[in-house]
């Protein structure tokens, strides 16, 4: 069973390690090649993303508390963001280079890539930060092959606002998009590029709805209702996604599966479940996914990492998923989504 994938932050590891070849022989995290061949892992959106300065591992243990609420990192200037976006999409080349995998712009690429069991990668920008309101970066890196970005991550851009670590909260933490922000989406929906709506405030989901020609897509998110984080998507949110003809990835990060909101390993198939039963229900079959968040947060330790994929699909299987909607959540969703963006 082929498995294809909404986010995963490899290229941030990759450029933070300098060594690209480890991609090949084995690193330590959720994603390398052997993994994800191991776990039928065909391929994916591969985030280029800015870090913020300060303590990350700090930023996890807090998240361990019963609830919490973040500050929203600083802002990133223009230059300093467009350097290290660019070496990371550079990471991303060198891995198709060396013949590991293929950068894709097409359904058919990946469809082919998948048939001759070569990983498929997309190329994408959580959070705006490099992009220039002229979009003169935005047109470089959609000739590098480009072709998904999500307005901001958890800090403010010149676009939008992103929402906090926070639990519990709503996603209503801040103002929607700003005038530069209504562009940079009708910039997109002229371009063909998927809008990730991942981490942007409801207001800012609104916004982006009322807009955008596109389907709604949140790569890596999951159902409030289950677990009553500001980055999950309310029902409201999960069935304007659905009517729009989207996707949502449901997110392995375990703060945002468990309903105590705690950054732990320890999460049941039931949990991951619950979540894809009640997204279903809100958005449809065909609106549901895998955005895995790899490389980016903790995951249950049942999956473990890119080879523990297979146990997710034998656990949709008991659950009575038939094997027509297993390759929908898995694969097909993604393929009908992107079709219908990139045009
Ligand atoms: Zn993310």
């Amino acid at each position: 069973m082929p498995i294809f994938d909404g986010h995963n932050d490899l290229l941030t590891k990759l450029l933070k390690s300098g060594d690209t070849d480890k991609f090949a022989s084995g690193l330590t995290g959720h994603l390398d090649l052997p993994k994800m061949q191991k776990g039928g892992m065909v391929g994916g959106f591969f985030a280029i993303w800015v870090p913020s300065r300060g303590d990350l591992a700090n930023l996890t243990a807090q998240m361990r508390q019963t609830s919490y609420d973040l500050p929203l990192p600083p802002r990133i200037e223009l230059e300093e963001a467009q350097d290290i976006a660019l070496a990371e999409a550079a990471v991303l080349v060198a891995l198709q280079e060396a013949g590991w995998l293929s950068i894709c712009t097409t359904t058919d690429q990946i469809r082919s890539c998948v048939s001759k069991g070569q990983i498929a990668a997309i190329l994408h920008l959580e959070g705006c930060e490099p992009i220039d309101p002229e979009f003169t970066m935005l047109d470089r890196l959609y000739d590098m092959g480009l072709r998904s970005l999500g307005p901001v991550w958890s800090r403010p851009t010149r676009f939008g606002a992103g929402v906090p670590f926070r639990f519990p909260s709503g996603p209503d933490t801040g103002p929607g998009l700003t005038a530069d922000g209504f562009r940079l989406i009708e910039h997109c929906n002229a371009r063909g590029l998927v809008i990730d709506l991942s981490h942007i405030t409801e207001a800012g989901f609104w916004d982006v709805a009322k807009t955008t020609q596109a389907p709604l897509v949140a790569t890596h998110s999951n159902a409030h209702a289950i677990c009553p984080h500001s980055r999950n998507l309310t029902d409201e949110q999960l069935k304007a996604l659905g009517e729009s003809g989207g996707v949502v990835g449901l997110n392995f990060a375990t703060a945002m599966l468990r309903p105590d909101g705690k950054m732990l390993p320890e999460v049941g198939f039931d949990i991951m479940l619950a979540h894809l039963d009640h997204m279903m229900a809100k958005a449809g079959s065909d609106s549901i996914a895998i955005g895995s968040d790899f490389d980016g947060a903790i995951v249950p330790a049942l999956i473990g990492n890119a080879s523990g994929l297979p146990h997710l699909v034998r656990a949709m299987e008991r659950h009575g998923y038939d094997a027509v909607l297993i390759e929908k959540i898995t694969f097909e969703n993604w393929m009908r989504v992107l079709d219908a963006t990139w045009t």
